[in-house]
């Protein structure tokens, strides 16, 4: 039997491991640090309390029972490879592998030369940090609502600050305007008023994407009272305020970061190509440079496109290299030689607010509003819905007892 070990159960560890285990020949092994999926794509939607915890997280245990009794899942971290001995290091334990496919993702890039940002900034890469946002958040409005009904004086603005125009940061704004502007008109209209800043240091938020797109963002985000500023370079942030290169300061409130992405720790350990944000340079198969067996998939890769350009990370680009990896190591067990890898993008949604989305399809199709909002709401309930049905497949099997000690 092969040993095929995938390390990060995030949208592409998950996939190849799902992909793989119908392959009895394979005993395959997933590991992550945290007994939880985190979809990372929701985290818009916790952040602005209209989501709650089971929309954003899926246990690992449960979900791995579902699959069958090839997979195994290890809740540990892996801190080295040691690509000769074909082992892998984590903390608790050694695991040796015949295929071994990287996909620990990518974390918060809190860039050196923006002074405080990594110790008075929250990331939303780490679910822990995002609910520990949320909590504070929480707080803090419902100390103002207090406020407001002692009290017929303006009890304080609020001021919100994002800092990174990207996907997350924009679905991020959008949703937390939308919501507290909800929350204002019902309880403290008195009390408080509402700011969001969003800031980019690039020419126009969403840097890369479609114009349409783009233009179309800025309007919504206008309506939705939202501040834009771009060609904006922080030079420090501190616990109540960012200093911008030009010397103007701008208060806040609260601020979320999401300005930069670059692989995940382990990357920085392993001695292969790497681009400046510490992501993986493969060869043509997705293999680090040089190995037979080690496969590299999502953040943690610098994947192009057909013209070489960079994709950004996203968990469609995840998914995808996933299931070429999935589908190479099966043809490595029947000797069968392996095409390149073609990463090529469905389409893109942001998700704007309540029930507004923005989407290009197929690099044609655009759609917008309602409609959007529904095809975007489609495929996220249709990947959860997929993880569900193995989850509870994996409960009833825990329950009459047919497998019982497949977590390590
Ligand atoms: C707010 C937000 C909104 C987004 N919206 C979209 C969207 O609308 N559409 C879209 O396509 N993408 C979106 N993305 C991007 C998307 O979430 C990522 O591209 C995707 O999560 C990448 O998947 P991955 O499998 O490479 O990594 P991840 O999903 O980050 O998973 C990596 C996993 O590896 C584990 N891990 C890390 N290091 C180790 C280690 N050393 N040992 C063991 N385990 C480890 C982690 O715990 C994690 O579970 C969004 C991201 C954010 C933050």
């Amino acid at each position: 039997m092969k040993e095929i070990v995938i390390i990060g159960a995030g949208y592409g560890g998950l996939r190849t491991v799902e992909l793989l285990s119908g392959n009895k020949s394979f005993d395959i092994t997933l590991i992550d640090k945290n007994p939880y999926h985190y979809m990372q794509t929701e985290a818009y939607g916790y952040i602005a309390g209209r989501f709650d915890m089971s929309d954003i997280a899926i246990d690992l245990q449960g979900l791995i029972h579902g699959l069958g009794p090839n997979v195994t899942f290890i809740r540990d971290e892996a801190v080295q490879i040691d690509e000769t001995a074909k082992v892998i290091i984590l903390k608790e334990q050694r695991l040796s592998f015949d295929i071994a496919v990287i996909a620990v993702g990518a974390k918060t890039n809190f860039f050196s030369f923006i002074e405080g940002a990594r110790e008075h900034t929250n990331g939303v890469k780490n679910m822990q940090r995002v609910f520990e946002f949320r909590q504070a958040f929480e707080h803090r409005l419902y100390a103002k609502l207090q406020n407001s009904q002692n009290s017929l004086n303006r009890a304080g603005d609020l001021h919100i600050a994002i800092a990174g125009a990207g996907l997350s940061g924009v679905e991020i704004a959008a949703e937390m305007a939308f919501t507290l502007q909800r929350y204002h008109k019902i309880h403290s209209e008195k009390s408080q008023r509402l700011e969001f800043s969003l800031i980019d240091a690039a020419d126009t938020i969403l840097p890369g994407m479609d114009p349409y797109i783009i233009k179309k963002t800025e309007e919504r985000l206008h309506e939705l009272g939202i501040k834009i500023y771009t060609k904006a370079f922080i030079e420090k942030i501190q616990e109540r305020s960012i200093t911008f290169k030009d010397g103007t300061i701008l208060p806040f409130d609260f601020i979320i970061y999401t300005a930069g992405v670059k692989g995940a720790d382990l990357i920085h350990t392993l001695d292969t190509p790497k681009n400046r944000q510490d992501q993986i340079i493969p060869d043509e198969t997705l293999r680090l440079q040089g190995s037979k067996d080690i496969f590299c998939i999502g953040d943690c890769t610098e994947i192009k496109d057909a013209k070489k350009v960079l994709l950004p990370p996203t968990a469609q680009v995840a998914e995808k290299s996933a299931a070429y990896v999935a589908r190479s190591i099966t043809r490595l067990s029947e000797e069968k030689s392996l095409e390149p890898f073609h990463a090529n993008v469905d389409g893109v949604f942001v998700a704007l607010g309540g029930k507004y989305a923005l989407g290009i399809l197929f690099k044609k199709i655009r759609v917008k509003g309602y409609f959007a909002y529904l095809l975007k709401k489609l495929i996220s309930r249709s990947y959860r819905f997929g993880l569900e049905i193995k989850v509870n497949a994996g409960y009833k099997k825990r329950h009459v007892g047919s497998h019982d000690t497949l977590c390590r």
